[in-house]
């Protein structure tokens, strides 16, 4: 059974062919990030624009590539949300609309179950039931997943999501938009314990997360070092090859600041329900230093931890066929077209 799939929640046109005996038969992500990029962030009229101009050719293209046509296909997978409404809507039309014309059921599917569900992609895969920390550019969630669409969110951000304290504070350092991975590469630069930030709300119990004061503690630092704010050129006080020093020095403590907040409340997860483990997933599971810090915590409680490739943990059409794929059961031939910018993982029916 084959199944087509369609990503727009944001800014990635992503789409996917998937068969449910042989797997992923390919994928291609076309990334707005050019169209965005000197607003410093997602504008979202440009976006539902462009993914009304990409979406059909990149479909055509993939089918055209691995030599399949219509019939072929048994259902066709869209995002139906999280995310931005005219993205998603774009997405959910021309599902709806190709699906119709095909005479073949539509799939809406959980932008954030597609995210949690990405390590299914690789060879070696998990097995339920898990931990799954959720960190992308509007997410940060732990999750309890016991199996497909059995998911309690034990803890989350109060404010900004991990990977959007990233790019706000890239963007404070001068790094162009989405700063997250730019801002991983300059801490590579950055001597530790130059700068110490806070750990936000290790101090008491539970499992969310606040993330909005780093971004501001980061804020403070810069402007006292004297770099100016988002342009981050030299003021008289700093020479400007210690300039780039410091903002690497900030990036780094920045960095660790989160990594080390994120790798406590995984502790505290991975105690309080007893799993062996772990599934990290979205954009910012990507970050190296996360992944290092999460392998040695899951090696100290004699568990393991399953992360997807880089390319799958940003926004992909992969996850999304493979999450429609397991809701294949779940297709619809009525045309009512789904698209909600806000719905909680929590509500999707267990398999
Ligand atoms: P959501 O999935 O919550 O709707 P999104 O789809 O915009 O949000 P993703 O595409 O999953 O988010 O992830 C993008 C985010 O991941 C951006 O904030 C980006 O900066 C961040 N990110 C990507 N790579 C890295 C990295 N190596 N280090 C830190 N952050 C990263
Ligand atoms: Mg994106
Ligand atoms: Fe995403």
């Amino acid at each position: 059974m084959l199944v087509l799939a369609i990503e727009s929640s944001c800014d990635e046109t992503g789409i996917a062919l998937y068969d449910t005996e042989q797997g992923l038969i390919g994928h291609e992500v076309y990334s707005q990030i050019k169209i965005h990029a000197d607003y410093g962030g997602v504008v979202p009229e440009l976006a539902s624009r462009d993914h009304v101009r990409k979406t059909i050719p990149i479909i055509k293209a993939l089918m055209a590539k691995h030599n399949l046509n219509k019939a072929d296909i048994s259902a066709i997978a869209y995002t139906a949300g999280p995310g931005l409404v005219g993205a998603l809507m774009v997405g959910a039309c021309i599902a709806k609309s190709l699906a119709f014309a095909w005479g073949i059921p539509a799939i809406e599917v959980h932008h954030m179950e597609g995210h949690l569900l990405a390590p299914m992609l690789e060879e070696n895969k998990p097995d339920f039931p898990f931990v799954a920390l959720l960190v992308s550019g509007g997410h940060t969630q732990i999750v309890e997943v016991k199996g497909i669409g059995e998911y309690e969110i034990l803890g989350e951000s109060i404010d900004d999501a991990a990977g959007e304290a990233f790019d706000k504070t890239a963007k404070l350092l001068g790094l162009d938009y989405p700063g997250g991975p730019l801002l991983a590469k300059l801490a590579l630069k950055g001597e530790p314990n130059k700068f110490k930030f806070p750990r936000p709300m290790t101090d008491r119990p539970g499992l969310d997360f606040s993330f909005s004061g780093l971004k501001t503690a980061a804020a403070n630092a810069i402007r006292k070092e004297g770099i100016h704010l988002a342009g981050g050129q030299s003021t008289q006080e700093n020479a400007p090859e210690n300039v780039e020093q410091t903002k690497a020095d900030i990036a780094h403590a920045f960095q660790q600041a989160v990594v080390d907040t994120i790798a406590i409340k995984c502790r505290r997860a991975i105690e309080q329900t007893g799993h062996k483990t772990l599934v990290i997933a979205g954009g910012v599971s990507a970050n190296t230093e996360l992944r290092e810090k999460l392998e040695v915590l899951m090696k100290k409680h004699g568990g393991s931890v399953f992360y997807p490739r880089p390319e799958f943990c940003t926004d992909n059409g992969a996850m999304i066929a493979y999450a429609g794929a397991q809701r294949f059961h779940l297709g619809s031939k009525d045309l009512a077209v789904k698209a909600k910018p806000r719905w909680s993982i929590e509500d999707l029916p267990a398999l």
